[in-house]
């Protein structure tokens, strides 16, 4: 098999380890992955291997001031782990919250840090991934062979923000920071600062930084959509009243929630007018009948068709009532030195930028795949129910929820691949890949996210690169967890869509 450095590795490349399942990254989803093997597939050794330092994934490298989860941890916590904290959480809550989980279910061992995985490549005949990862502590390279490859890289990369480029950026004689690097040195004490952007990381860096700079403006080009409240849950505080035990209040808590955001998504779909009266007549009621709502808190699109932010105790709207922070609603002409030069000439001065601008996305963990050397373009693959793709053998992919918290995708998943693995060792296959049915290869293909349902820009930026849907729901992302926690536990591991082959490439009869 040809590897980057253009040798051949072979089969009993003393140097390359074997394991049964490898997954990519130590975030949410990867530890999710890892408490699943343990417990359903028990005789499967796996590694887990990350990039970064430690474990925690967006909650490890994210370290602007206020940083904080725009989910309530009851879902965006483990189904498995009660959370016992206010809903909202901190990133070191977070990762105080993981490390407990690691800790239980004995996964240190099965960690490995500061290796990224640069290729995959799936040998047919072998019936094996050929991994080469990078130890980022001494820059060797490291080759693994894998049986199946779990894909838990998240959605972004983690080394660089995205950040567009502005005329004039180094003109601009103060600091420039995104959240994504902050910069621990950044002293904004006092200082005059802009913030560009108004989605949910905006919305924290802002009043976080409002509290000791001298003054905080949220530049945006674009209002967003947000839902203020308290940092509590009712039932969870009425059911703790009552002495219940924590894991029952964290199961209620977590149906209640789930059961909530349906309706309301329904809602944004049914009577968006209606739904977006109440988002920015709650604004109003903050900020007071003399503020223009209408130009910075009115959004162009129905709500839901990008993430609607949570703000906890409403304090990005208290930080613009008390006068400390406030916000503009235009476009960026240029960088000047004293700031940012407005299309209307304006220059709204500063002392520090930051660029709440958002990601670059990160499809596949920036790996580059191929199939028996072949490069692997995910954009010609069709989208398995949005974790597995046609002709590619043994991987799993975990993308969450855009309007639900990511975690229960996690674990949605997680389940199917532990009882697809359980299937495989029961019957010998070595290989399993979804396929069109016959009836099906005709079936009009589209991107991967219809534009009408779900559009942000660092989506629609990844497009090219992400892989195609279908025109059923067998053959999306469908977003709908309510469909997914029910189907998934009982998609038909037989059915003609699964493609099993044992060793010698035959393809097996089903059941
Ligand atoms: C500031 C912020 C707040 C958010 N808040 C919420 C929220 O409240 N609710 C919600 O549902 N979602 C939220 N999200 C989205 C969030 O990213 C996900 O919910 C969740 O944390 C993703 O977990 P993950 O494990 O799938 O991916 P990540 O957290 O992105 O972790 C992936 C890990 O994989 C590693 N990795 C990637 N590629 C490689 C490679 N090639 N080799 C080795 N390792 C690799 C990375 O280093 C990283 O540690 C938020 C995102 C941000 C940025």
């Amino acid at each position: 098999m040809l590897m980057s450095n253009g040798n051949v590795e072979t089969t009993n490349d003393k140097d390359s380890e074997h394991f049964d399942v490898l997954i990519v990254g130590a975030g949410i989803s990867g530890v999710a992955a890892g408490v699943y093997l343990n417990k359903y597939c028990p005789s499967e050794n796996f590694l887990i291997l990350e990039a970064e330092e430690s474990f925690g994934g967006t909650w490890w490298t994210h370290r602007s001031p206020g940083i904080r989860s725009d989910s309530d941890l009851h879902t965006f916590g483990y189904s498995f782990k009660p959370w016992v904290g206010p809903p909202i959480a901190t990133a070191n809550e977070i990762l105080s919250y993981m490390g407990e989980v690691i800790k239980e279910n004995r996964l240190e061992k099965n960690i490995r840090y500061k290796h990224r995985i640069l290729r995959a490549n799936w040998c047919n005949a072998e019936k094996q991934w050929f991994i080469e990862a990078e130890c980022l502590e001494n820059k060797e390279l490291k080759h693994f062979r894998v049986n199946f490859l779990w894909m838990c890289q998240g959605y972004y990369r983690h080394n660089e923000g995205y950040t567009p480029n502005w005329d004039g950026i180094s003109d601009f004689k103060g600091r420039i920071a995104h959240p994504e690097n902050w910069p621990d040195d950044l002293d904004y004490k006092d200082k005059k600062v802009v913030v560009i952007g108004s989605g949910a990381t905006a919305a924290t860096v802002v009043p976080a930084m409002a509290n000791s700079a001298k003054h905080v403006t949220m530049l945006q080009r674009t209002p967003t959509f947000f839902r203020t409240g308290r940092n509590a849950i009712e039932i969870a505080e009425t059911l703790r009243e009552l002495n219940i035990d924590e894991a029952w209040i964290h199961e209620i808590t977590r149906r209640k929630i789930m059961h909530d955001q349906t309706t309301f998504t329904a809602r944004c779909r049914s009577e968006p007018e209606k739904v977006r009266d109440e988002l920015i007549g709650n604004i109003r009621d903050l900020l007071g009948p003399d503020y223009d709502v209408e130009k910075h808190f009115t959004p162009p699109y129905r709500p839901w068709r990008q993430r609607i932010a949570f703000v906890p105790d409403a304090d990005l709207f208290k930080s613009i009532a008390d006068g400390k922070a406030s916000v503009v609603t235009s476009q960026i002409d240029k960088f000047v030195s004293k700031g940012i030069q407005l299309e209307s000439g304006e220059i709204l001065e500063a002392d520090v930028i930051v660029t709440a601008t958002g990601f670059n996305m990160n499809v596949m963990g920036d790996i580059d795949f191929a199939i028996d050397s072949a490069p692997l373009n995910f954009h010609d693959t069709v989208t398995y129910r949005g974790m597995m793709f046609t002709g590619v053998p043994n991987l799993a992919w975990v993308f969450g929820y855009f309007r639900g918290s990511w975690t229960i995708r996690s674990e949605i998943i997680a389940g199917f691949v532990c009882r697809l693995l359980n299937h495989m060792k029961k019957n010998g296959a070595k290989s399993v890949e979804p396929a069109l049915r016959k009836t099906e290869s005709d079936m009009a293909l589209f991107d991967w996210m219809d534009d009408e349902d779900f559009n942000p820009n660092y989506l629609k930026r990844a497009l090219p690169l992400l892989p195609r849907r279908g025109d059923s729901f067998e053959w999306r992302h469908t977003q709908d967890h309510w469909r997914e926690q029910t189907e998934f536990p009982l998609i038909n591991l037989d059915d003609e869509v699964f493609i099993y082959r044992g060793i010698d490439n035959s393809v097996m009869a089903a059941e």
